[in-house]
């Protein structure tokens, strides 16, 4: 089926760069039916105003529930869910929300219907995503990194870009999913990748990897992975289930 995928912004071009690469090729496809809509189009005053001061003071505008909340009962239709209109998942990044991972990529690109928040400003008022969660819909709160940015775009590209590459038909080539960082039972980042010349500027590839020896390249691979993580990402080899290594990971 289609994943139906809205998106609200008060810059709903920004997502024009979407049509590009593999993310269109995806469009095109029918894979994914993706619209950006400017929140502004269900304001009602003259200026359009999706912004008002904190309260309890402090600097800058905090985004208003009112126009967030006339657009997603709208987009999320939730008077009419049942068996032919399965439950949308709402989303909003947010930068003190716990972090997008690859397992959240993987659960949301079997959803059907996502639609996207993106905040500007301070932020949004933290009861839209309390509402809607009180009216029985999914809503998932995410940061993709400890920074901030002007606005919720370019979470939302990055977020849309890691679910729907999981797409079934979406790569050429579905093996190169499975052999990635932080997938799987073991998420460990991936040995480096070589490709030819085998000796380039003085430098040669590992001698393993043209050896022709399957298990021994396997190995190879597996204890740089492990080496890498221990060394870049001491806490994901924290997280590793015991069960997940072999005996000759012991050694390593
Ligand atoms: N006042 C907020 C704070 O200190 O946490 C920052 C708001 S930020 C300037 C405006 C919007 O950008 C947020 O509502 C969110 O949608 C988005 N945003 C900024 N940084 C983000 C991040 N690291 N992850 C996800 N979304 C982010």
């Amino acid at each position: 089926a289609v994943m139906d995928i809205d998106i609200v912004s008060v810059f709903p071009e920004y997502f024009d760069v979407l049509n590009l690469s593999l993310f269109g090729k995806a469009q095109s496809k029918g894979l994914i039916n993706v619209t950006a809509h400017n929140l502004r189009q269900w304001t009602h005053d003259v200026h359009q105003s999706v912004d008002d001061t904190p309260v309890g003071g402090g600097a800058g505008m905090v985004m208003k529930p009112e126009v967030w909340a006339e657009c997603l009962d709208e987009l999320l239709d939730i008077e009419h869910i049942d068996e032919q209109n399965p439950k949308p998942i709402l989303i909003f990044p947010n930068p003190s929300a716990p972090l997008f991972t690859q397992q959240d990529a993987t659960e949301l690109s079997h959803a059907q219907h996502l639609v996207f928040g993106c905040g500007r400003y301070e932020g949004y008022d933290a009861r839209i995503p309390q509402y809607y969660r009180a009216h029985g819909v999914e809503v998932r709160e995410y940061s993709i990194g400890d920074y901030v940015l002007n606005g919720g775009e370019v979470a939302v590209s990055v977020m849309l870009e890691a679910i729907t590459r999981l797409l079934p038909g979406f790569m050429g080539n579905p093996d190169s999913i499975v052999e990635e960082s932080y997938t799987g039972g073991n998420a460990l980042l991936e040995h480096n990748q070589y490709t030819k010349p085998a000796s380039w500027r003085g430098i040669d590839v590992p001698p393993v990897l043209i050896s022709g020896d399957h298990g021994k390249v396997d190995r190879f691979r597996r204890d740089e992975a492990l080496e890498k993580t221990s060394r870049i990402r001491p806490d994901l080899i924290e997280q590793l289930d015991c069960r997940a290594l072999d005996k000759a990971d012991r050694k390593t």
